[in-house]
């Protein structure tokens, strides 16, 4: 299990949730996506030429059954 909450682009998504792109946020702008568990995390639309590094910052509530 990844101990970090932070993924970059291209990495398969491990958790269910709502997720803040890094570099935006320290730049002030505030990028948030909800991404779910098997999805290739996207590109961050404030910074088009990088990699984005998502954080974890809400985890979604518990899985339907
Ligand atoms: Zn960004």
């Amino acid at each position: 299990m990844n101990s970090s909450r932070t993924w970059k682009s291209g990495e398969v998504c491990q958790a269910s949730g709502e997720y803040r792109c890094q570099a935006c946020h320290l730049a002030g702008r505030e990028v948030v996506g909800a991404f779910e568990v098997g999805k290739i995390l996207p590109l961050c639309d404030g910074c088009p030429d990088k990699d984005a590094t998502w954080r974890l910052v809400r985890a979604a509530a518990a899985a339907r059954i």
